[in-house]
């Protein structure tokens, strides 16, 4: 791992992620742990004056029975035996004598004179005088108004609470530091996705624009966006492949006319022919600028119509009158190809739209129907309305179109190869498609060689976008 790369890791989400669970992880541990040290401190103190008071409850019965001396005795009896759990047993007698001691050899170092005669059973605390152990003492007044003093010790419970800190040291350090290493392990792999994304675009960044994320199948969210982000990838690509190949195939349509006009120019500087001849060529100059023009503008009224700038003059207007007036247009054209037009439509289907910008559709799906079909074929266009939809359709019992041409024909400039005779941009059905979406509707072919095509328009009621 080089420098560079050990010194971004504390800037990773992975290494965040980790510290951050890590640092839950020693909250709660320490909350877990605290309570459970404060539940165990809390036992062994009650167990400790548990065992106070009733040593007290025995040695008081002795004093009231039989006095100090039996008192005395017995403790020393038992002392004997060694018996007796270590108590610090004190009598301080009415009179102010010197109290009567016993006490464990290794709890001398308390200075019993501080303890107070309190009041029955209030507790008193005493720290020893290097002040490293604490007796904890209970006093009761005897009939006689002798103090009966009962003490302990909190060594035992306190070896016990050390060991418990002892231990959770010992286990907790480590545990904090495996899970913190854990962590970063598991965020790592956790966001190799994401590093496989980066790693693409970056590739792509750096010109190869095939690079693409490996998607795993693990059906995860990170899995799901490496494979969006793949077919994000894919559908600029395809967008880009069809912008070139839009761009080749204007720059190609361009080119054409373009040598013609150059050719005929220079023929007519080069030549005597005459003014006549100049007029002639000034002529056809004129008509390839009017072709030039009609196709620089077909394509911008697409281009405005995909991007939603088109000025679409909306009106109300019935369908059905539409279609018979361009129809009427394409009569004497299929007449001459002796191809049968029919028309179907009621007589009252009124729909919001642009009526010029219609016109162009509907001219254009019949131009295109008339010019692929052979003499001796049939158009027929027809409008229905269904529950939500104004449906048109225009068949042909034409030349028909492969599986796949279909995508390709609403290109901008695609042309079929065969058609290359027919006339043409190419642009036909990019205005039919860029027009119907810029109305809200859609449109669609369906198609057999041989057979015939029909294409399809369906526009959304009860209006037409921006009625
Ligand atoms: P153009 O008609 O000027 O070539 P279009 O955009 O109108 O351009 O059509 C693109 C291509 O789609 C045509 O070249 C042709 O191959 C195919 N096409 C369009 N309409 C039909 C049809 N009715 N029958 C068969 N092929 C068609």
């Amino acid at each position: 791992m080089s420098f560079a790369l050990i010194k971004s890791v504390p800037r990773t989400i992975g290494f965040r992620l980790a510290v951050w669970s890590a640092g839950f992880f020693a909250a709660s541990t320490s909350v877990s742990f605290g309570l459970a040290y404060l539940l165990v401190s809390s036992a062994l103190e009650q167990s400790d004056r548990e065992a106070i008071r009733l040593e007290m409850g025995e040695r008081a019965t002795l004093y009231r029975t039989g006095g100090l001396s039996r008192l005395a005795e017995e403790l020393a009896l038992q002392e004997g035996e060694g018996t007796t759990e270590p108590f610090l047993v004190r009598v301080v007698p009415p009179d102010g004598a010197t109290p009567f001691v016993m006490t464990p050899a290794r709890w001398k170092g308390f200075d019993l004179d501080r303890l107070s005669l309190a009041p029955p059973l209030e507790w008193t605390i005493l720290r020893d005088r290097r002040r490293s152990k604490t007796l904890e003492v209970t006093s009761l007044r005897m009939p006689d108004g002798a103090v009966l003093q009962i003490g302990k010790t909190t060594e035992d419970r306190d070896e016990v609470l050390e060991r418990f800190r002892g231990t959770v040291g010992r286990v907790v350090v480590p545990l904090l530091g495996f899970s913190l290493a854990g962590g970063i392990v598991l965020a790592f792999r956790a966001l190799g996705p994401v590093r496989q994304i980066i790693q693409t675009v970056r590739a792509i960044e750096a010109g190869a624009m095939d690079a693409r994320v490996p998607t795993r199948r693990t059906g995860d969210e990170l899995d799901e966006l490496g494979r969006l982000f793949n077919g994000m990838l894919d559908r600029i690509s395809t967008l880009i492949a069809g912008m070139r190949g839009a761009l080749d195939a204007v720059a190609h349509d361009l080119r054409t006319p373009l040598t013609r006009m150059r050719g005929g120019a220079e023929l007519a500087l080069g030549s005597d022919a005459g003014p006549d001849a100049a007029r002639q060529v000034l002529a056809e100059c004129v008509e390839e600028c009017d072709q030039l023009l009609t196709l620089l503008n077909t394509l911008m009224d697409i281009s405005e119509a995909e991007t939603g700038v088109l000025m679409l003059r909306l009106e109300k207007l019935n369908l059905s009158t539409l279609v018979e007036d361009t129809v009427d247009l394409y009569r004497h054209v299929a007449q001459e190809k002796r191809i049968t037009l029919a028309v179907a439509a009621p007589p009252e289907l009124w729909l919001v739209a642009d009526r010029s910008r219609l016109r162009q559709v509907l001219a254009n799906l019949l131009d295109n129907a008339i010019k692929y079909t052979d003499p001796g074929g049939h158009v027929e266009i027809a409008a229905l309305q269904e529950p939500s939809t104004l449906v048109i359709t225009v068949r042909d019992t034409g030349t028909g179109l492969t599986p796949a041409e279909m995508p390709r024909i609403w290109d901008r400039l695609y042309r079929g190869d065969q058609r290359r005779s027919a006339r043409g941009l190419g642009l036909g059905l990019s205005v039919v498609r860029a027009v119907v979406r810029a109305h809200g509707g859609e449109v669609a072919v369906s198609s057999a060689v041989g057979v015939g095509s029909t294409f399809t328009i369906r526009f959304p009621l009860p209006a037409i976008r921006g009625a």
